[in-house]
């Protein structure tokens, strides 16, 4: 048997990062097995749409590295976007209805759900077919529901990560599979297109664990296969709340555009509610394949940990070529004090093993914008036995030496070390002196000579003979 699973997402415009999960588990179930993955669009609820969304299920697939052998765009089982299939929908409920499974029901929205528990009454099961047929001939509007059988009775299943799963018939609704603008409803899309599709494996979230058992009655009804079940658990933000929907919390999107690569997204959601057995956390996405099994899911939720993926993402920062850096990196310079004024290349290297996130880089490099009125006092410093007498002294000197210095990393630095030899000091003291003149901050990333480097000789020497003037 060939494995195959899907992903069905609804075009609602964000891809959360618990769908971006549930694709990945079930390309992850599918590529380990030599299987299939199909992308499904599941837009039966027009209401929902949003325009433009199918892209960005696309782009997100494609960013996070998930390609799918069937889909929108090629397959045999199609089409594989939900709207487009009303016809197929309407024969498999009008057979239901023929076998008596399923049944027209003309109740208007309202005022039909006194069964219990907000539970339709099933009042239109007992239309005779004269009446069923004069109300269709007049052209009353109707939804197709499923007749769950009357009386004692459950449905159960085995999900391979909860176990077994039952709820008897009296805890089921009659539920509608049909609605009136034709369009189904999930209750009877997914069982349709699963089956049609011939889906072995229904990879999904947690939500549709206790509606199963229904559907599985619609399977059962038609003669088909059930499929397996693979539920999964939903990811949190804290021990009580949900991983929310709003904007700017959940969806990939918003996490590339905090400057997260997507290797190191994809990394880490692999590990919300799954994990390899032997501890790894680091594992790219091939890695992710080879070791990817049902066994290593676990049932309960997973808490979303965002330093965690800082951390993942710091290491994969570290990994990318000079060039790649350079080029993730470029935007976020060009928005920082730094903008179009020093050797990006050079900045890149300083850069690269001090970032975590790439949005944070200009309040990372926002130190090197003016520096009006730093605190003289940084100039004492103990183990250098430098304070603001000693840096007058030095930085005068280093003046003229540095004026007639070429602005290259190493000529900085060796005009420097021999002038503190000349003055018979340490060279801490006068590299100290200098970098605190031309950044006014105790801690940056780099030394003097690479500072000044950033800055460019003559912001460097305007800056040292500013701090002059003020001690
Ligand atoms: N369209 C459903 C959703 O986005 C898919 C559920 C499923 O995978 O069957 O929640």
């Amino acid at each position: 048997m060939t494995v195959r699973t899907r992903f069905a997402p609804s075009p609602t415009g964000f891809m959360h990062i618990g769908n971006l999960r549930t694709a990945l588990y079930a390309w992850l179930f599918a590529r380990h097995n030599d299987g299939k993955f199909i992308l499904r669009i599941e837009d039966t609820d027009q209401g929902r749409y949003v325009e433009g969304a199918i892209d960005v299920i696309f782009n997100t697939l494609k960013e996070a590295g998930i390609d799918h052998d069937e889909g929108p765009d090629k397959g045999d089982y199609g089409p594989y976007v939900q709207s487009q299939r009303k016809d197929i929908y309407k024969k498999y409920a009008l057979q239901l209805v023929a076998e008596g499974k399923a049944y027209y029901c003309f109740c208007e929205k309202k005022g039909a759900t006194d069964g219990g528990i907000g539970k339709y009454d099933k009042r239109c099961l007992r239309l005779t077919p004269e009446e069923i047929q004069a109300n269709l001939d007049a052209g009353k509007p109707y939804v197709i529901r499923q007749r769950i059988p009357e009386g004692e009775g459950e449905s159960s299943y085995e999900d391979l990560v909860y176990g077994k799963i039952t709820v008897a018939y009296k805890d089921m609704d009659d539920a509608i599979l049909l609605k009136s603008d034709g369009m189904p409803t999930y209750n009877f899309a997914n069982v349709v297109d699963d089956h049609l599709m011939h889906v072995t494996h229904v990879l999904r979230g947690n939500e549709y664990l206790s509606s199963t058992p229904q559907y599985n009655l619609l399977y059962d009804s038609f003669g088909w296969e059930r499929p397996q079940y693979i539920h999964l658990p939903p990811i949190m933000k804290d021990r009580e709340r949900k991983l929310s929907k709003r904007h700017g919390d959940a969806n990939f999107d918003d996490f590339i555009r905090k400057g997260y690569l997507p290797c190191a997204i994809v990394n880490y959601i692999a590990l919300l509610g799954w994990s390899s057995g032997d501890n790894r956390e680091k594992m790219t996405i091939s890695e992710l394949v080879d070791a990817f099994s049902v066994k290593g899911l676990n049932s309960s939720p997973s808490i979303f940990d965002e330093a965690k993926l800082r951390w993942l993402n710091a290491e994969y920062v570290r990994e990318l070529s000079e060039e790649e850096y350079l080029k993730i990196a470029t935007p976020w310079f060009d928005k920082s004090v730094m903008a179009g004024k020093c050797d990006y290349k050079f900045l890149a290297k300083l850069m690269q093993p001090r970032t975590e996130v790439f949005s944070e880089i200009p309040d990372t490099l926002a130190f090197l914008a003016e520096h009006e009125n730093f605190d003289l006092e940084l100039f004492t410093n103990k183990k250098n036995k430098t304070d603001c007498a000693v840096a007058k002294n030095l930085l005068t000197e280093a003046v003229p030496v540095l004026e007639n210095c070429p602005w290259d990393n190493d000529s900085i630095l060796e005009c420097l070390v021999s002038l503190s030899e000349k003055l018979g000091v340490k060279k801490g003291a006068i590299l100290w002196c200098v970098r605190i003149a031309i950044t006014g901050k105790g801690n940056t990333p780099g030394g003097a000579s690479e500072m000044a480097i950033l800055l460019g000789k003559e912001e460097s020497l305007r800056r040292i003979n500013y701090a002059l003037s003020r001690l």
